[in-house]
C-alpha cells in the first residue's frame, strides 16, 4: 500500500484544488499558500525527490518545468514566477513526493533565501 500524500491526490483519493493534468503530471494550488500564487506540480508517478531521479525521467522533469510559465500566467502570475524544488533534509522537503513550488501574483515574490 502506497502511504504517500501526493500519490493519493494525483489518484483522486484526496481532494485537492487541480488547475492541470495531463499524462505526466498534475498540478494543484497549496494548502497553505506562501504567495497569492501558490501552486504544486507533481509528476503523477511516486519519485522520492530530485536526489531520486534518473535519465528515464527526463521526460516527466522536463514537463514539470516547460508547464511552468503556462501554470503561472493562467492563475494570476503572467509576469513571472519563482520555482522552487526543496530536496531531503537540507533542503527542506516535507512531503517525499517531488514537487516544484510556482510562487508569485502581482507583487515580486522577495528573496530567493534571507541571509543568517
Ligand atoms: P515541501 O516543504 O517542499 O515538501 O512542501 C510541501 C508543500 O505541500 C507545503 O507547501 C504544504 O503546504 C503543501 N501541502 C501539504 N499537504 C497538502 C495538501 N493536502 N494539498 C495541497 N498542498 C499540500
Ligand atoms: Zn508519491
Amino acid at each position: 500500500m502506497n502511504d504517500c500524500l501526493f500519490c493519493k491526490i494525483a489518484a483522486g483519493d484526496i481532494p485537492s484544488r487541480k488547475v492541470y493534468e495531463d499524462e505526466l503530471v498534475i498540478a494543484f494550488h497549496d494548502i497553505r499558500p506562501l504567495r497569492p500564487v501558490h501552486i504544486l506540480v507533481i509528476p503523477k508517478k511516486h519519485i522520492t525527490s530530485l536526489a531520486h531521479v534518473g535519465a528515464a525521467d527526463e521526460p516527466v522533469l522536463g514537463r514539470l518545468l516547460s508547464i511552468a510559465q503556462k501554470l503561472a500566467a493562467e492563475n494570476g502570475s503572467a509576469d513571472g514566477f519563482r520555482g522552487i524544488i526543496n530536496t531531503g533534509r537540507i533542503g527542506g522537503q516535507e512531503v517525499p513526493h517531488l514537487h516544484l513550488h510556482i510562487l508569485g501574483g502581482p507583487e515580486p515574490v522577495g528573496p530567493m533565501v534571507k541571509h543568517d
